[in-house]
């Protein structure tokens, strides 16, 4: 079970791409940020723009890893829970200031999740473990659980979830049809399936510069930040046999998703597709 065998076969398997995370773990925060030069927390926000979640939603995220996507999510249900608390105080003329003081005291600075939950699910033991080191130094807790599990065969009950995601995840699944189908079988009736993936460039000058940068200077900088070069080779080449674009979104609506739809990002360098289980 070898980084290597990934690149000799040319198909993600369970071993080898294990071994990619585990070797990558404890530098992987540093090495997203060196490599997209930071912007993959811009492309994170758009994704929770995008879900736009409110108090009381209930989120699975799949290859969750170290938990971005968790954390962001806690941060807008947070934000948003404190501007409903302001509007509702604003419109209480009767409210005593005693009572406008305490109710913004106990919502406002217990940082309350409300009844709103994240489950972060990943494969690898040694990405959570750094996850939840970071949770606890950033001080996340409420509403937030780490279950190891496999995206193809997710260790939930159907129909329980309001929003999955998957960012930068769904590349590393050896059957993506079956995470598809798993995506499905979990969400309630309503809920909603994002996906922030790196995809295709179809601008040809951009695509050009791209693909210099991702032989030439991904591979380096994983050998110089983290001393692994075949990681970060394998993680340019996965993203090179991912399916483009429409056909992701063929296989989302394949798995019995509806509205499925797709925004770019950066010229495509990633793109979220979006869809619903009606
Ligand atoms: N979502 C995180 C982020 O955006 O920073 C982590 C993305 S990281 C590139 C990919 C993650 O997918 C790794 O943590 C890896 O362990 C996980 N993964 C790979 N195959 C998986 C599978 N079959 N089921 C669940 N997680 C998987």
């Amino acid at each position: 079970c070898s980084v290597h065998d990934y690149s000799m076969r040319g198909t993600p398997n369970h071993c080898s791409v294990y071994q990619v995370f585990e070797n990558v773990a404890k530098k992987y925060d540093v090495m997203n940020d060196s490599m997209t030069l930071g912007i993959h927390r811009v492309w994170k926000d758009i994704l929770m723009h995008k879900m736009n979640p409110c108090p009381g939603t209930l989120l699975l995220d799949v290859a969750g890893g170290t938990g971005d996507i968790a954390f962001r999510f806690i941060n807008y249900v947070r934000s948003v829970r404190q501007r409903q608390l302001q509007t509702k105080l604003r419109h209480h003329q009767n409210l005593s200031w005693q009572e406008i003081f305490e109710s913004y005291q106990n919502d406002k600075f217990n940082n309350s999740l409300g009844d709103s939950q994240v489950v972060v699910c990943d494969i690898n033991r040694e990405m959570l473990k750094v996850g939840k080191q970071k949770a606890q130094h950033l001080g996340y807790s409420e509403g937030l659980s780490w279950v190891l599990g496999n995206a193809e065969e997710l260790p939930f009950d159907d129909d329980k979830f309001d929003v999955y995601t998957i960012a930068f995840g769904i590349r590393n699944v050896t059957r993506i049809d079956l995470a598809l189908q798993e995506a499905y079988r979990v969400l309630k009736p309503g809920g909603r399936f994002l996906c922030l993936e790196f995809s295709h460039v179809s601008n040809p000058l951009v695509s050009r510069l791209y693909d210099l940068y991702s032989f030439q200077v991904i591979p380096v900088l994983g050998e110089v930040i983290a001393g692994d070069w075949r990681s970060y080779q394998y993680l340019v080449e996965s993203i090179r046999q991912f399916p483009p674009q429409e056909e992701l979104k063929a296989m989302i609506e394949d798995a019995g998703f509806f509205r499925v739809d797709y925004e770019n990002l950066n010229f495509g360098i990633v793109a979220i597709h979006s869809g619903f289980k009606l």
